[in-house]
């Protein structure tokens, strides 16, 4: 008897090749193919008689094949099979190009069920390639079939007939990760229903009711998960602070707080006295301010004897972290460091003593804060800039060079707090949702490369009028290789010098640059040196130089809405009325209704919402970096209603039974699903 370890080679058909060929899709057992969901359906329950099939159309014809079928061949490589098939109704010229075997399976006489696109007119009826099976079979046609996503020597046909197989083996042997009482009160069906439904749903209801049970399975399963997590940090403990009076730093802040950066500053605090490490996500948009909010926590664990690093995802911002955070921290007795990728040995070699004896209290970085080599003396605040950046790996190997230091991630992309909870469902999310007050509202333009003059006009009048200018040129991650958008910077930077500005300086920078040079260009433009800097994305986060007032985006609509209000926040920070300004040829509809999202909304909420219904949170979050175990079936854009509803069963649950102890398949099922994304659960 089969049961769900069984090799998929006890599938008829399958064989040593296609056991190959499947492994590829994960697929070894017939658990894993039965598990193998499919991507989208084909509904071919829609069948047609001849005379009302409708050129274009899609359908199921029943029909008799009227002679035997000819075959002929164009030329090398091109064999045509042609038959005619009649009903009560009309005639339709069936064609199969290089199918020569469909000569020897259809047979005049015979009645046939055809599933295809009608083409050709009204009068001369034509189907190319149809699929065809026995007339009242049903396995290929009238119904809806699945579609698989597939791999080099594994058909859709292949596929169907094989989840089948493996469905009618050992559907009713799997285990339900879902206690009865959570599915009697959710209105969910039985594991094995909705196994069968997922891959050859009866109709749109019954797949929806499988859908459902499956999406509330996994969001179940991630929710036991992360509150797990989170109890298990609630157990850790540390000395609490023994003062969070930082009375000292804000009198020498050259302005006061907003109430939601003090309120946020107020949230560490306790969290600092709290007596367990802190772990807190701080979300803020562009340009509200998180800087200080972070200043505010490392003045405190440093009075606490304690150090701070703060890991920034590029040079420039650690480097601009660096010139801001430096001199006001040092007023109030704060030693700093900067260590890069990019520093020279000597230097390195004294910022890491500086670190390993504590006499540096706060070090600013890269990744370089993580290598092998930095050791701290008592690493007590971990702080992450812009962290959708980094991995979770990453943030946690900072975190081991210290003993239960405190963890706070700064994130300048706005996601709706709920799907924030779900995501970085082990950390406390503080919101800073307020701007510090007289910031003007950017005005922003969606125009076609047919304005560009036009834009350049317009530099031109604000660089006289004393201010500067962005311009980025698309480097866009496409396939996750890293274009080449050095040249295509370089040269736009040229242009511009020779051909548009030959009389203002024009500079460019661009992510190969070697960090001394990119700082160099940086530091010129920031002192006002240069008018027009050229550049990819990597100003996209932090980069602050108050002087800039025009943002101009070209190829626009090859960016992310979130990304674009990223490169926006670049303007504005200072007193001058700011503009910014998106090129786009790209006239698709949708296109235009992304870009003037951003024209309408300067709220970086909304645009992440924008964004992540756009595109789905896979490319929002770019390769799994939120740390997030995959999701199957769930849409944590789509989901969210389902998802509350699986978080409060997940904690009812927990609360009756916390270690799951009569739910041994859930607790396993929690475990694998955390494994796999590189998380343990214990
Ligand atoms: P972000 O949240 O994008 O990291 P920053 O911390 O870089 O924002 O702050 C943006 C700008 O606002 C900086 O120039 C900073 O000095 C300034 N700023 C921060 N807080 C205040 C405040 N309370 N009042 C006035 N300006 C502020
Ligand atoms: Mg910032």
């Amino acid at each position: 008897m089969p049961d769900l370890t069984t090799d998929v080679r006890y599938i008829k058909g399958v064989g040593e090749q296609r056991a190959k060929s499947l492994l590829k899709l994960n697929i070894r057992t017939l658990q894993d193919l039965i598990s193998y969901f499919p991507r989208s359906y084909d509904d071919r329950r829609s069948f047609q008689k001849i005379k009302d099939l409708q050129p274009g159309e899609t359908a199921c014809v029943e029909a008799m094949a009227a002679s035997s079928p000819t075959i002929s061949r164009i030329r090398k490589g091109l064999e045509l099979v042609k038959l005619r098939a009649v009903d009560e109704t009309g005639a339709l010229d069936i064609t199969f190009f290089n199918q020569v075997y469909m000569k020897d399976n259809l047979h005049a006489g015979e009645s046939y069920t055809f599933y295809g696109k009608a083409e050709g007119t009204h009068r001369r009826k034509t189907m190319a390639n149809p699929l065809v099976e026995r007339e009242g079979s049903r396995v290929l046609t009238g119904r809806i079939m699945p579609v698989y996503p597939l791999t080099a020597g594994i058909s859709q046909g292949m596929l169907v007939k094989a989840v089948e197989q493996g469905l009618d083996a050992c559907r009713d042997l799997l285990p339900d990760p879902l206690p009865e009482e959570v599915r009697q009160v959710h209105h969910l069906c039985s594991i094995g229903y909705a196994y069968k439904q997922i891959h050859f749903p009866d109709d749109e209801e019954q797949l929806a009711g499988a859908r459902r049970r499956l999406v509330f399975e996994e969001l179940f399963l991630l929710a036991i998960g992360l509150k797990k997590l989170r109890n298990r940090r609630d157990v850790l403990t540390c000395l609490p602070y023994a003062s969070t009076d930082i009375s000292a730093f804000y009198a020498c802040l050259p302005f006061p707080l907003t109430g939601a950066q003090r309120r946020v500053t107020g949230e560490i605090l306790s969290d600092f006295a709290a007596g367990r490490p802190m772990n807190r996500l701080v979300q803020g948009d562009v340009g509200s301010g998180k800087t200080m909010v972070a200043a505010a926590a490392i003045v405190c664990a440093v009075r606490n004897g304690k150090q701070a690093a703060l890991m920034a995802p590029t040079e420039i911002l650690a480097e601009q972290h660096y010139r801001s955070l430096a001199p006001l921290l040092e007023k109030l007795g704060v030693t700093c460091s900067l260590l890069t990728g990019g520093m020279p040995a000597k230097a390195r070699r004294t910022a890491l003593a500086g670190l390993s004896s504590g006499m540096t209290n706060l070090v600013i970085g890269t990744h370089a804060l993580i290598s092998a080599d930095v050791e701290y003396a008592a690493l007590g605040l971990v702080v992450t800039d812009e962290q959708h950046r980094f991995g979770v790996n990453q943030r946690a190997a900072l975190s081991a060079k210290g003993e239960r230091p405190h963890l706070l991630v700064m994130s300048a992309t706005p996601i709706p707090r709920t799907l924030a909870l779900m995501i970085y469902g082990d950390l406390d999310v503080s919101v800073i949702d307020e701007l510090p007050p007289g910031r003007q509202k950017i005005d922003t333009f969606v125009v076609t490369g047919a304005y560009r003059q036009r834009v350049y006009n317009f530099l031109r009048k604000e660089i006289a009028a004393g201010r500067q200018a962005y311009i980025i040129c698309s480097m866009v991650e496409e396939n996750n290789a890293i274009p080449d958008d050095r040249k295509a910077a370089l040269e736009y930077a040229q242009m511009l010098q020779t051909q548009v500005f030959p009389d203002l300086q024009v500079a460019c920078v661009h992510g190969r640059m070697k960090p001394r040079e990119k700082d160099k260009v940086m530091s010129a433009f920031a002192a006002g040196e240069t008018h027009i800097l050229v550049s990819t994305t990597v100003v996209e986060v932090g980069v602050d130089v108050p002087n800039a007032t025009v943002m101009v985006i070209e190829d626009a609509d090859r960016f992310g809405l979130s990304q674009l209000h990223q490169l926006r926040g670049r303007v504005g920070r200072g007193q001058y009325k700011s503009f910014c300004i998106l090129i786009s040829d790209n006239r698709s509809e949708e296109s235009r209704a992304r870009l003037r999202v951003m024209a309408q909304t300067g709220d970086g909420f909304k645009i992440a919402e924008e964004d992540l219904r756009l595109r789905g949170p896979g490319d929002f979050f770019g390769q799994r970096q939120h740390g997030l175990p995959a999701l199957k079936v769930a849409d944590l854009t789509c989901d969210m209603a389902l998802l509350h509803e699986a978080q409060q069963a997940a904690e009812e649950l927990l609360r009756k039974d916390p270690e799951l102890n009569a739910y041994p398949e859930t607790a396993r099922r929690v475990r694998r699903m955390f494994e796999l994304s590189g998380d343990t659960l214990n």
